[in-house]
């Protein structure tokens, strides 16, 4: 029995191309500086499925990693090395206060769309801090 993975790297590079679009079109801004992939110094908790988990796992290996650290394993010299594969809330964050009331929307708006794609393709959906679902994974 297929476990709905493959079908669902078609369709999650869809979402982000779509998401990826409605964000350039609002332009929240960001200079890419990596600050905020250091969860600890920016006191944020990225939450992933494991559909973006998934995701990112088929392209890339993980490097290994101090799942107590709370730091990105993807972040090398500030900089993201998986900005293709990255998750929903990679993408959706800004440190743009200006931008804090749409983001929530947003968020929730793609969210919804990967659930429903984890519910049509019958694949294991569990939402936790993005460090946590890479360790189990
Ligand atoms: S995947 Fe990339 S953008 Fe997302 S937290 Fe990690 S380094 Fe930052
Ligand atoms: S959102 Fe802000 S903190 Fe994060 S990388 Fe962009 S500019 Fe840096």
């Amino acid at each position: 029995m297929m476990n709905g993975r493959s079908e669902n790297n078609s369709d999650i590079t869809e979402i982000y191309k779509e998401l990826e679009a409605e964000l350039a079109s609002i332009n929240p801004g960001c200079d890419a500086c990596g600050t905020c992939c250091h969860f600890d110094k920016f006191d944020h908790i990225l939450y992933a499925s494991t559909v973006e988990t998934n995701y990112i796992l088929e392209n890339v290996e993980a490097p290994h990693f101090d799942p107590d650290k709370n730091v990105c394993p993807f972040l090398a010299n500030n900089q993201c090395t998986i900005r293709e594969y990255r998750t929903l809330g990679c993408r959706v964050f800004f440190c743009n206060p200006d931008y804090k009331e749409k983001y929530q929307d947003i968020y929730n708006k793609y969210y919804t769309m990967i659930k429903d794609l984890a519910m049509r393709n019958q694949t294991e959906w569990h939402y936790a801090p993005m460090m946590k679902v890479l360790k189990d994974s």
